[in-house]
């Protein structure tokens, strides 16, 4: 018999597997269960692929759409392994071979939705030795994760089901909660968990703030003319808007195309595979674009809007570059944007923690630190360098020996039991009295009023900085409670100081500008930031003075 090694050559034609996949290939053939945790691109398939060739009798892998699974299948084809999907578009007939292809040990891999595979589930027990299961994009099964399916939830049996048939759980996006969520709901016996980096290096990030519609839909189709073999996507809250960014770009003759889930399938499906096979330039998407595509050269991929949370936005930008190369990401980020995700986000069961998460993507847009490190500390990875490919990199922001503040915020949060959210934290430390305060004896605790002179917005955005700096860490299952960090313990306790970003001043310009205030500026970024402000002004007053003195 072959040893993955050898497989990985003959089928794949790799010569090494990435870090840990090998790993992950051993615990499922030792029968054990995984969760499986590595960024798109990561080369999750091959870490199920593999122990399915290897073990006898066929994998059943569990997978969210179709167009994903037939992808997949036609990959694993190509490459000479016999594999198939199994769904409810198929006649009885085709069923009916595919099962017997399984029953005498013919198809290594059965792809199937989660629908079908509790449907059917007696059918394909009895026409298949079933090797592992996989549950492939496995955030699906979490209402925490940001694409819940409910259909997934009830295979949780299936492990009760099985008890000896290795599991083996995958996703690209989990935060801490999702995680538990996972291991919980699809029941994995001790599984190991195994997480690979979230970075992605060749990723660059930079957020615009502020950009008017009209410009920023200027300023794409510049960014396109100035790479033009280049394919990219471009990221849309609304299908309205996908339509119509895709009839701007097309009167400048960029040869692009929409894709929303409002489109006929079959329009749909020629939209990916055209973007695939780059015969399409760029396509204008919501979000329901992009699980499971597997195109290597995407360079570029832009948020026209503000996207719900973190994980989301984190596997968007994650279709660029996943071969490996330079790719851009940029986001355009404005207040419009954020109330109307305020208002989708404030309704529903979840309203609460989406409001929660959408709070943490602002607080990444208005970001005054390294963006790679908010997002990999989101993740719980805590990298100890900028990274030096953000535009907060590439433009510093100025900073404070913040020790002294964090100190006082970390200590109202352990005087509280770590049990508080951050409204109730900022309030302790400015001193209010307000009745719950007093009821829970928080205006007795030694830090009430230690932080009065900072004012409660500063607090609020020095908090931020916290959580993304993870010192703290927000208990999304614990009504939002703050928890202190082992990072943040060194710092309480006096073994590491840290430093804070200066709260930046973009309102103090605005305001300046419009109350026709002299404004003194340091540095390009600052005397750009105006000049835009004073243009702004001028186009919608005509007659407002204002004079630039060098
Ligand atoms: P994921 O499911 O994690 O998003 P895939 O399994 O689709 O990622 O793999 C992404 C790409 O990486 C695929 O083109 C795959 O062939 C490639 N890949 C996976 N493992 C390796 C490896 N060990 N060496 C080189 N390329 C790999
Ligand atoms: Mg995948």
């Amino acid at each position: 018999m072959l040893s993955p090694n050898q497989l990985l050559k003959k089928y794949f034609g790799y010569e090494n597997f990435r870090p840990q996949q090998e790993e992950i290939i051993e615990q499922t053939l030792s029968g054990a269960d995984s969760l499986v945790l590595m960024p798109t691109g990561g080369g999750k398939s091959l870490c199920f692929q593999i122990p399915a060739l290897l073990l006898p009798g066929t994998a059943i892998v569990v997978s969210p759409l179709i167009s994903l699974m037939k992808d997949q299948v036609d990959a694993l084809r190509s490459n000479g392994i016999s594999a198939a999907f199994y769904n409810s578009s198929q006649s009885f007939e085709e069923q009916q071979a595919i099962l017997n292809g399984c029953h005498n040990g013919e198809i290594k891999l059965l792809y199937i939705s989660p629908e079908k595979l509790l449907s059917d589930t007696e059918i394909i027990t009895k026409a298949c030795k079933i090797s592992l299961f996989a549950i492939d994009e496995a955030h699906c099964v979490s209402s925490w994760g940001h694409d819940f399916r409910p259909e997934y939830t009830q295979m949780g049996f299936l492990r009760e089901r099985y008890p000896s048939i290795p599991f083996i759980a995958l996703t690209a996006t989990a935060d801490k909660l999702t995680r538990r969520d996972i291991i919980k709901q699809l029941k994995l016996k001790k599984p190991q968990i195994f997480i690979t980096s979230f970075d992605r290096k060749n990723l660059s990030l930079e957020v615009k703030i502020g950009v008017k519609p009209k410009e920023k839909i200027n300023e794409i189709i510049d960014f396109i003319q100035e790479r033009k073999n280049q394919s990219g996507i471009i990221y849309c809250l609304s299908r309205k808007k996908c339509e119509e960014a895709y009839e701007a770009l097309q009167n400048q003759g960029i040869n692009a195309m929409f894709y929303h889930a409002g489109m006929d399938a079959a329009v749909r499906s020629s939209v990916q595979e055209r973007f695939i096979n780059d015969d399409l330039q760029v396509v204008c998407a919501t979000v329901a674009f992009g699980m499971g595509i597997d195109k290597s050269n995407v360079r570029w991929v832009i948020h026209y809007n503000l996207p719900k949370n973190i994980e989301g936005y984190y596997q968007e930008i994650g279709r660029a570059g996943r071969d490996g190369l330079p790719s851009e990401t940029i986001l355009y980020y404005n207040y419009a944007d954020l109330q109307l995700l305020n208002k989708f986000a404030g309704e529903g069961a979840m309203a609460e923690v989406n409001l929660e998460k959408l709070k943490r993507m602002q607080n990444y847009a208005e970001a005054d630190s390294c963006r790679r490190k908010i997002l990999l500390n989101y993740f719980s990875e805590s990298p100890d360098q900028n990274c030096g490919n953000c535009d907060v990199c590439a433009n510093p922001r100025q900073h404070f020996d913040g020790t002294v503040t964090v100190q006082k915020a970390l200590s109202a949060v352990m005087r509280m039991g770590e049990k508080e959210g951050l409204n109730m934290l900022v309030d302790v430390l400015r001193g209010s009295k307000r009745q719950e305060i007093i009821a829970a004896g928080y205006d007795k605790i030694k830090t009430h009023g230690a932080g009065a002179e900072i004012p409660l917005f500063d607090w609020q955005r020095y908090i931020m900085q916290m959580l993304n700096l993870g010192i703290l860490e927000m208990a999304y299952d614990e009504n939002f409670a703050l928890k202190i960090t082992p990072a943040g313990n060194d710092i309480l306790f006096g073994k590491k100081k840290i430093e804070l970003t200066v709260l930046n001043s973009i309102k103090a310009v605005e305001k300046t500008v419009k109350t026709r205030q002299p404004k003194i500026v340091s540095d390009y970024e600052e005397l750009f930031n105006t000049l835009r402000k004073v243009r702004r002004i001028f186009a919608e007053k005509e007659n407002v003075p204002a004079y630039v003195i060098f």
